[in-house]
């Protein structure tokens, strides 16, 4: 569906400069922004797939991932189509890079009605990059915290300064996904980012307005696996969120035009690890190499798991209501609470 858009300001020239992010698009009329869905059409703004979602899931929260953060909730997860990046390595490159809008339409009210009638507790804007169909997500918080569900982003952090303050007003949570250890040749070279400094200064104003932040790093062999490039970003972390943030290096696997690479080793994973933890982060995890010990939550003071999980499930809990470790009585910035449900009804297509 295609409403007149809220993000974009007319240039003296009577262009019009899109800053749903931070790419900052200008177009004259007929033309589409680097995303795709975008767009001047005679004469006026526009978004073009507001609220079309081509992929409509229940998730478990942790598959975002977000593991500090109501462990154990289901979150309704539905992305669309179009990308403000072009990824080379994308793995939802049939939603990211495609440039016609195609899917469902729901309402805000049907897509939270949806979310209720699936025992979500959240809704994750996911699978493609959310910010640049902010307007939809700002329509849908406005009901959805009248009903007490959680909104999270899935989202490469790259949005102009004027759409964090809106960031930080209707988002609970946030995932912010990190490539190749944000360097910035290789998000030049592999995802046509012009600039990672947007991605940190986003970072930062969303923690400090009192959003959950966890950051993911994709870990992309030979390329984008630099020890020293994951250390600047996890000192990065440290001394401007602190040592609480989680921080996630994930396996990568090939992909789209990228198929050319191996797997992630996992020692390099590990090696990834360990560099941040030298720098003092007290919660890193290794993603997608389901049953490596890493995925657990340890307790920086005792050094006991606390939260065991696979894969995306908590198999061992061992925090009590007030998220203190049951061995030593730590307290960890867990927020929300433990939910408690079957996992295996949670991963389901409301779709197909
Ligand atoms: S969201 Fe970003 S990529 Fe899309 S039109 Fe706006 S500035 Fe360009």
């Amino acid at each position: 569906m295609m409403i007149r858009s809220r993000y974009f300001r007319e240039t003296p020239d009577g262009r019009f400069r899109c800053f749903a992010c931070a790419r900052g698009c200008v177009m004259k009329d007929g033309q589409v922004g680097f995303c795709g869905v975008r767009a001047v059409k005679d004469g006026t703004p526009v978004l073009l797939n507001y609220g079309v979602f081509d992929a409509v899931h229940v998730d478990p929260i942790e598959k975002k991932p977000l593991v500090h953060f109501n462990p154990g909730s289901s979150v309704l997860s539905v992305g669309t189509t179009g990308c403000s990046w072009a990824c080379a390595f994308c793995q939802n490159y049939d939603l990211s890079q495609r440039r016609k809008v195609e899917g469902r339409y729901f309402s805000p009210e049907e897509l939270v009605q949806l979310a209720i009638r699936a025992g979500a507790e959240g809704i994750a804007f996911t699978y493609n990059e959310p910010t640049i169909y902010i307007e939809y997500a700002e329509d849908v918080y406005r009901l959805s915290r009248d009903q007490g569900l959680f909104l999270t982003f899935v989202t490469n952090g790259f949005a102009s300064e004027e759409e964090s303050r809106t960031l930080s007003r209707v988002l609970n949570a946030a995932t912010v996904d990190l490539k190749g250890n944000a360097s910035r040749e290789f998000l030049r070279k592999y995802s046509a980012v012009p600039d990672p400094e947007p991605i940190f200064r986003t970072i930062k104003y969303l923690h400090s307005s009192g959003v959950h932040v966890e950051i993911t790093d994709l870990v992309v062999p030979r390329v984008g696996d630099s020890l020293e490039e994951a250390r600047s970003v996890a000192r990065w972390i440290r001394e401007n969120l602190g040592d609480e943030v989680p921080l996630h290096f994930l396996r990568f696997h090939p992909d789209y035009k990228m198929n050319w690479l191996p797997v992630t080793p996992v020692k390099t994973l590990e090696d990834h690890y360990r560099v941040a933890k030298d720098e003092g982060l007290k919660y890193v995890y290794i993603g997608n190499v389901p049953g490596h010990p890493y995925e657990h939550t340890y307790c920086p003071s005792c050094g006991r798991p606390v939260i065991k999980r696979y894969g995306f499930d908590i198999i061992e809990w061992n925090l009590d209501d007030e998220m203190r470790c049951r061995f030593c009585g730590y307290r960890l910035p867990i927020k929300g609470k433990l939910h408690v449900k079957g996992f295996e009804d949670r991963f389901f297509s409301l779709l197909y």
